[in-house]
Order: structure tokens, then C-alpha cells, then sequence
């Protein structure tokens, strides 16, 4: 495939001198407006702007490559709104993760000089920080696909932007076929027309430029800063002992203010590799840094998640412990090293048992290239790759999409919600296993949201379902709650609520026992789901006392957003017509019975060696030590989640009735259940 490549000229590589001038303009960690223009224009992207115009002037849809930090994510959506390109309507800029979303706003509106929520804001999951004003609007991937549901041309939009094309989330890809139909579709009708630009700095540009109608493909050329490649010379078997050591001989070696940013598998890895660094850091030389030592996962509170982000102060150096959220698309300041431990932790499905699970693998070579990016984003920089350059040969070149991997029943929901009823025929860029659709099309069946006569059509029930931005499952538990004879909804809002945030009890180190006394008044002999309900109403009750939540080890920030969820999850019902919402219910019975509407397929039974057996699979699994059923043995529990470590545990219960598993899906238990 010829390219079209933008030259970068020599007289934007950043000078020195520049960037001692812009160490002035730097005060409280803030940079002036003088400050960030000269950033700007120092970007590699700046020079090829005009270049850049003309082609998205000639073509519809173009396909953006240019190597990390050169300007993409945050200057091309200002190029089309300064060039008036995108003046029939709103530019939208999309993000595989909110984290992103978050700060790249936040970036881009200092640039403009404008308040963020005004001319430029962000829309992300249950946050939609944007007013009439808005311009530009940078949101996950996810947040576009809800709102092509209620329009399919997304016909606000001038411009869309689908950045980071290479990770290839379920969300993005369904929305390069809807993105491309609604091109396709506006022109037909003599509509404004819908401007598509698909970014990486790491994509097989040719499957993307075939798809996209075989659309041109503009090479952004140069680099801001350089990047120092380093591997080990032998493999590591204990990548995290190697990742303390590097880290140590960094931290020893190098200027304050020269931050790390260390990718790592999941929470608890970062969690105990925090500790490792503080207790490891008291017997370091006084004369060294003062360490600042940073979190970042996924279920991290934002205001948590935003911290890492901040400038380190004079003399400390910050250590950022993060999974691959940072991979893409950020910019954290200061980062000057980067650790790539050549892992992460990845969903995939296993389609003989329809459970999507976390494992950690290895990382393709895309992303070690992204996490490599991370550190030349404001200075030259360097990353220590914990593996030898022959194992860095072996990797994938690409990640495997994850529409290829993963539980696919919310997003058929969605596609047939917005009439792609037709799924196996939708015009994905790569089409998942025909299995994995049968195998959603079957779980969305058992629940009742579709139907098949010639072919399948959504039920009554799976249209409400679709409302609710949420897994099938739990749409199904609120929908359940409002049947004549159950009448819970008040509670089961309140229970889907508390599912879709982190963790509402906080165990400090140190503190186990402490922590596990005050959670005693909660407990419930029904169940973890029972125990969160009677923490949350405890909670209102105090009207969010910030000393009852301390006392009680409760995370209050957790517990207010699961509060605004369910104001949120309240206005969605009344839009999928369920009238009557108030209950008041004291007996759990109702809402467990809902439970068991929804999530039958999570149900296991006891045996007799007291473990318990998955019943869709048959899997022998165990209640994780967190669960307030821990040492009890009721005979029957759904369960949330399924985490495998050295065995297999299951978390989050709630005790049921097995005939309630016959009456929620009779067909489905008739074969795997035996009751006396
Ligand atoms: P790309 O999308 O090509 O990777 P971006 O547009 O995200 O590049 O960022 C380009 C450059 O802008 C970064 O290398 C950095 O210098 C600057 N930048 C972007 N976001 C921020 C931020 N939040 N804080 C500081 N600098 C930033
Ligand atoms: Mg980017």
C-alpha cells in the first residue's frame, strides 16, 4: 500500500536552549499559554499540518499513522476545528480508556484556553463532562457506541476520530462498521457528510486501509524525542525481582525529577509491589530522592488515578506501578524511564464454558512499542525491556482483537438493539468465531432478550435489557425485580449499583483484623450482595458521615458514585418503562429470587467434600476467603466473579433457592440439576 508521507522538518526538532525557556514558564507543575504553544509547535505533527488538511479535504476517510508523542491525539482534532472542517458539527475523538479521555481533555482544553466541560470536554461511562458549547469532545469508545443506539447516523458529528485503532476493544470495533455505515448512509440520504480518521502509531495499515474502502494512508514522520531501547541479556524468570532491581539501580543512577513509570500485571501485583519499594526504600542512602510512589489500575478511584498524573515535586521522584491502562495515549508527566515487564493481564473467553476470564500473557510487539512511547513524551527517555531481544522477536506483531476473545452477549444486545439484527453477516473488520456468536446468541436466548423464529429478534424484555449500559446479566436482575410478585426494584438498583464500582471496604496493611471487626455488623447469612445493601443503606442512613465511613472502613468515594449510578440506573428504568419503581422491601427473599433471574449461569452447587461445583461447567471451585460466606456452606449461591489464582475461587455471593434456577430457565437447569 503507497502512503502519503508527511515530512517532518529538521527545524522542528526541540532545541535545547527551548526547553531551559520552558522550564520558566513552568510554575506549580502548570504551564503558561506561551509555554504550551511552543510545546505545540515544536510537535512533529505541527510542520505537516497543511499536508495534513489537504489530504482529509480530498478524502472522507484517511488513516493516520505517526509514531507516539508526534501529536495525533491531541492536534488533529484542533487542526479540523481551527481549519473549519468541522464545522457541520461536533468533533469527536474516541479512547479505549476513560483515563485517557480524562486527561487528554483536560490537555487540550489548557492548550485552547477554555474551560473543560465547555468547548472541549470528555463523556465517559456514568460522566458526561460536556455542555452545548462543546466542539471537541474526546470519549471512550464505548460512550459512542450508546449513542449511535439512539442515532445511527451520528448525525451531531462532523468528524469522528477512532485513536488508538490498534487495540482493537470489542467497542472499536463494532464502531468501525457503524462509523463506516453511517458514512455510507448519510451520503446516500444528502446528509452533511461524516469525516472518518482511524490513529495509531502501530497498525497493520493495510487490513485497516482495505476495509475502509481502500482509503489513503498518511505516514506521519519524526519523532519528538529519542527513545533508548535496552533488553536483558538473559530471560527473567522472576520478572518482578528484575523489576525491583531495575528500578533501584535507576533510582540510584539518575537525577530527581526523572520519574518511572512500571508496567505490571493487575492490582494486587502493584498493590504488593508498592509495599516492596516503601519498606525496600527506608534503609536507601539519605542523600537519594525522596520516593513518591503511585498506583494506577483500572478500578482505581479517578481522583486516585489522576494523582499519577501530577507533577513530581522539587528533589522526589515519582514511581508510577501501572497495568496497561497507561499503555496508550497518555502523556504522565515527568516519565523519563519506562519498565516493560512484557506482561499483562488480558480477558479471554473460554467458549466451552461462556466465561470470560483474566489471565496474564505475554504482550504483542504493538505494545511494547506503546509502552516504549510513553517515555520519550516530554523528553528524551528510556525503556528497560525485562526480556531478552530474541523473546521480544517471538511476540505477536499485533494484538489479537479482543471481538475474537471475549464474551460477546452485550455487544450482540447492543448491535441488535440498533437494528443489526443479522449479526453473523455485520461487516467487522475481522469476524468473530461463528461459535462464539452462536454461543452469545444462546446466553441472550436462555435470558430471554432474544427470540428465534426466522431468524433472531429482540424480545419485549431484551429491548429493556438493551437500555442499560450493562452486562446482559445484571440488566436482567433489575428487569427481573419488577415483576408483579417481586416488586425489589428500589433494591435491586441499589445492588447493580454497588456491582458496578471498586470495592466499597477498604483492608489498610496492618489492619486486617480491625477492618474485618467492623465489617461484622454488616454480614449477612444471604450473602455478600445482602451485606453490600445493608452497608449501603447504613451509609444513607449517616447521610455519608465521612467519620462513620472511616470508623467502618468504607471507601466513601466508592459508595457516592454507586449512589450516583443509581440515580443514573433510576432514569434508565422510567426510559425502558418501568412505572413502578418504589418498593421498600425489609425480606431479601424478592431480591435474591431477581438475582437468580439473571445470573443463574453463575450458580454452583455444594458437594460433599465442601467444595462447590460450577454448574454450567462442572468446575470444582471454592469461596474466596473475602466472601462473608467464607466459612459457611450454604448448598446453593450465584456468584459474581470467578478468579483463578492458585485455584479457583468464586467472590461476591448470594445464597439462593435451586428452584428459583428452575423457574428463571427451566430448559437450561433440566440437565444439571438434581432436586430431591
Ligand atoms: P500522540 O497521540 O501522537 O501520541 P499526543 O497528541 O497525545 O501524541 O501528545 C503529544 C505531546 O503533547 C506529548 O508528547 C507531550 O509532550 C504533550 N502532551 C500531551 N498531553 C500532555 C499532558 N497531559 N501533559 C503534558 N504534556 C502533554
Ligand atoms: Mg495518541
Amino acid at each position: 500500500m503507497a502512503g502519503i508521507a508527511l515530512e517532518v522538518s529538521p527545524a522542528n526538532a526541540p532545541q535545547p536552549l527551548k526547553k531551559k525557556r520552558l522550564l520558566q514558564h513552568h510554575k506549580n507543575g502548570v504551564l503558561s499559554q506561551n509555554a504550551l504553544a511552543a510545546v505545540r509547535r515544536s510537535l512533529p505533527i505541527f510542520s505537516a499540518r497543511d499536508r495534513l488538511i489537504q489530504e482529509l479535504k480530498k478524502s472522507p476517510t484517511v488513516i493516520v499513522i505517526g509514531e507516539t508523542a508526534s501529536g495525533k491525539t491531541t492536534q488533529i482534532p484542533q487542526f479540523l476545528l481551527k481549519s473549519g472542517l468541522g464545522k457541520t458539527g461536533c468533533i469527536a475523538c474516541t479512547q479505549p480508556r476513560r483515563v485517557a479521555a480524562i486527561t487528554i481533555a483536560q490537555r487540550v482544553s489548557a492548550e485552547l484556553n477554555v474551560k473543560l466541560g465547555e468547548e472541549v470536554g470528555y463523556c465517559v461511562r456514568f460522566e458526561d463532562c460536556t455542555n452545548e458549547k462543546t466542539r471537541i469532545k474526546y470519549m471512550t469508545d464505548g460512550m459512542l457506541l450508546r449513542e449511535s443506539l439512539g442515532d445511527s447516523l451520528l448525525s451531531r458529528y462532523s468528524s469522528i476520530l477512532l485513536d488508538e485503532a490498534h487495540e482493537r476493544t470489542v467497542h472499536t470495533d463494532v464502531l468501525f462498521g457503524i462509523v463506516k455505515d453511517a458514512q455510507k448512509s448519510r451520503k446516500e440520504k444528502g446528509l452533511p457528510g461524516l469525516r472518518i480518521i482511524i490513529m495509531s502509531a502501530t497498525m497493520d495499515v493495510d487490513h485497516f486501509s482495505k476495509y475502509f474502502n481502500k482509503s489513503p494512508v498518511l505516514y506521519l514522520e519524526g519523532r519528538l524525542h529519542k527513545i533508548d531501547i535496552l533488553y536483558t541479556e538473559e530471560k527473567q524468570s522472576d520478572y518482578l525481582g528484575a523489576t525491583l532491581v531495575t528500578i533501584f539501580q535507576i533510582h540510584q543512577e539518575s537525577n530527581p525529577q526523572e520519574d518511572i513509570l512500571v508496567f505490571l500485571t493487575g492490582q494486587e501485583e502493584i498493590e504488593s509491589m508498592c509495599r516492596t519499594i516503601k519498606d525496600l526504600s527506608i534503609s536507601l542512602p539519605s542523600n537519594l530522592p525522596k520516593l513518591l510512589i503511585y498506583p494506577l489500575y483500572a478500578s482505581l478511584p479517578k481522583h486516585q488515578q489522576l494523582k499519577a498524573f501530577h507533577a513530581t515535586p522539587q528533589g522526589a521522584r515519582k514511581i508510577v506501578l501501572a497495568t496497561n491502562i497507561a499503555e496508550t495515549s497518555v502523556t504522565i508527566k515527568g516519565i523519563k524511564y519506562v519498565i516493560d515487564t512484557g506482561r499483562v493481564k488480558a480477558k479471554s473467553f473460554l467458549p466451552s464454558t461462556g466465561l470470560d476470564i483474566l489471565a496474564v500473557q505475554k504482550i504483542s510487539k504493538a505494545q511494547a512499542w506503546q509502552r516504549a512511547g510513553r517515555a520519550g513524551r516530554e523528553c528524551p527517555g528510556t525503556v528497560y525491556r525485562l526480556y531478552t531481544e530474541e523473546e521480544y522477536s517471538e511476540m505477536d506483531e499485533m494484538t489479537k482483537p479482543e471481538i475474537l476473545r471475549c464474551n460477546l452477549s452485550s455487544v450482540i444486545l447492543q448491535l441488535m438493539a440498533i437494528g443489526i439484527t443479522d449479526v453473523q453477516t455485520f461487516d467487522f473488520m475481522d469476524p468473530p468465531p461463528k461459535e462464539s456468536i452462536e454461543d452469545a446468541l444462546n446466553q441472550l436466548q436462555i435470558l430471554g432478550a432474544i427470540s428465534k423464529k426466522c431468524g433472531y429478534q429482540l424480545t419485549d424484555l431484551g429491548w429493556k435489557m438493551s437500555v442499560f449500559p450493562l452486562d446482559p446479566k445484571l440488566s436482567r436482575i433489575i428487569l427481573a425485580s419488577t415483576a408483579a410478585d417481586r416488586r425489589c426494584t428500589e433494591e435491586a438498583i441499589s445492588l447493580v449499583a454497588l456491582l458496578s464500582v471498586d470495592s466499597i471496604l477498604y483492608v489498610p496493611h496492618g489492619k486486617r483484623e480491625e477492618a474485618h471487626a467492623a465489617k461484622q455488623k454488616f454480614v449477612s447469612s444471604e450473602g455478600d450482595h445482602i451485606m453490600l445493601l445493608n452497608i449501603y443503606n447504613s451509609f444513607k442512613k449517616y447521610k455519608g458521615d465521612a467519620g462513620w465511613c472511616y470508623d467502618n472502613f468504607i471507601i466513601t468515594r466508592n459508595l457516592n458514585m454507586a449512589g450516583n449510578i443509581r440515580r443514573q440506573l433510576r432514569d434508565l428504568c422510567v426510559k425502558a418503562g418501568i412505572k413502578d419503581i418504589n418498593s421498600n422491601r425489609t425480606d431479601m427473599a424478592q431480591l435474591r429470587k431477581s438475582v437468580a433471574s439473571g445470573m443463574f449461569v453463575n450458580a454452583a452447587e455444594l458437594q460433599h467434600d465442601g467444595t462447590y461445583k460450577a454448574l454450567s461447567t462442572g468446575q470444582t471451585v471454592q469461596i474466596h476467603p473475602s466472601s462473608c460466606l467464607f466459612r459457611c456452606k450454604p448448598a446453593y449461591v450465584i456468584y459474581n466473579e470467578l478468579i483463578y489464582t492458585s485455584k479457583c475461587y468464586i467472590r461476591d455471593l448470594c445464597v439462593i433457592d435451586p428452584e428459583w434456577l428452575f423457574d428463571a430457565a427451566p430448559e437450561y437447569f433440566r440437565r444439571r440439576l438434581k432436586i430431591e
